[in-house]
């Protein structure tokens, strides 16, 4: 049986090598000149790491992301609203971008990977199974689910970078006025970090003064950067489906999400070796991946709602003190809800 996989993504990468694994034939199209990643940090939680281990790639994984360090959620003035031990390993490995792509492109053979190569139509690619793992702009998707709706802003831009920094920060989320801040230490001298603002879209705006009165090490991480990456961030609405005769929609192209919950590559992950458990039955793929997902991406619609989106003095006073009072279990809870997800039984 033979697989085309559209698109070198971090979720095409995770399909091509998952259905190798039971025994597909695979080849990856990427557009791009070369198969690679943004320059930025990314969170794998526990339900991807299971995908990852399913893979046989999630050792090396571990090995390039967050050493065991504290973490939990700041204020910008940066008290502490909730604080936990080993957070790093044990509820997130916090990876750069590049580092997570190519353990999956170590995992599979140069042979298979064919860059340069736009796909502008399903009618053009001849085999069994086609995965449409192209994107939010998804072209496949466009061309199958001509009725459903496109990407839509989602009120807020982010910037994203690396900068130099200690092995034993702590991995945090921060929640500011209408905005919040993220720090992922990678515990080889390298911190990712990520900021967003609620703003109209392309808006001119300067993190770099947005961020200034933050906590540490905020404004020192941004302002020490080589390199930052700027993405207004988009959602896609619900589908009805995420299959088409021989096609299956995965990550970005099926679902993307706002990223407060740091689940939207998690997903693709999943995703991949879901694909690789249906035995070619893509209804069942539907079945399993569509209602999760939606729900994970409603819920990270809501973080937005009671995080970045909040913007009033007491308001934000009112769900700090929320936050604080809450006890460490529902803290846990809230942050792993989603991490219980357990491989699918596979194909004999
Ligand atoms: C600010 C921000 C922070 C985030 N943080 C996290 C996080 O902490 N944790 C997490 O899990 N997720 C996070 N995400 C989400 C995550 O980045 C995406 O969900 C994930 O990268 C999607 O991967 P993908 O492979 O589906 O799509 P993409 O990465 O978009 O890959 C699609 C690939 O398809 C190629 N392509 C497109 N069209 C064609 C075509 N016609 N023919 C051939 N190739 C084509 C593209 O060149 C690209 O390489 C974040 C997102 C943002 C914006």
């Amino acid at each position: 049986m033979k697989a085309i996989v559209v698109g070198g993504g971090i979720g095409g990468l995770a399909a091509a090598v998952s259905l190798r694994r039971v025994g597909w034939e695979v080849v990856v199209y990427e557009r791009s000149e070369s198969f690679g990643e943004v320059g930025a940090g990314l969170g794998v939680m526990p339900n991807a790491l299971r995908a990852l281990e399913w893979m046989g790639v999630a050792e090396e994984a571990r090995k390039l992301g967050t050493p065991r360090v504290s973490g939990g959620v700041k204020a910008s003035d940066g008290r502490w609203l909730a604080h936990l031990p080993e957070v790093g390993q044990e509820k997130i490995v916090a990876m750069h971008r590049a580092d997570l792509h190519g353990v999956l492109l170590r995992a599979l053979p140069s042979e298979i990977l064919f860059n340069n190569v736009q796909v502008t139509s399903v009618e053009e690619l001849d085999a069994d199974l086609v995965v449409a793992a192209d994107g939010i702009n998804s072209r496949l998707r466009a061309e199958l689910l001509p009725d459903a709706p496109g990407p839509v802003y989602a009120g807020a831009t982010a910037w994203r970078g690396v900068a130099p920094g200690p092995h034993d920060l702590p991995i945090t989320q921060t929640l500011g006025p209408g905005g919040e801040a993220g720090v992922l230490p990678l515990g080889d001298g390298r911190v990712c970090w990520y900021v967003s603002v609620v703003a109209p879209p392309s808006a001119d705006l300067d993190p770099v003064e947005l961020f200034a009165d933050w906590h540490d090490p905020i404004p020192s991480l941004i302002a020490s950067s080589p390199e930052i990456i700027r993405h207004d961030i988009y959602q896609l609405p619900p589908l009805p489906t995420f299959v088409s005769g021989r096609v299956a929609l995965l990550g970005d192209a099926a679902h993307a999400m706002v990223p407060y919950l740091g689940q939207g590559a998690c997903m693709a992950l999943e995703d991949a070796v879901t694909l690789a458990s249906v035995d070619g039955d893509l209804l069942r793929y539907d079945a399993l991946r569509r209602p999760r997902t939606q729900a994970v991406w409603r819920s990270s619609r809501m973080a937005g709602k009671f995080g970045i989106e909040v913007r009033s003095p007491i308001a934000l006073a009112l769900r700090n003190f929320v936050f604080r009072a809450l006890p460490k279990s529902t803290a846990v809870r809230g942050m792993t809800r989603f991490s219980s997800w357990q491989v699918p039984a596979m194909p004999r």
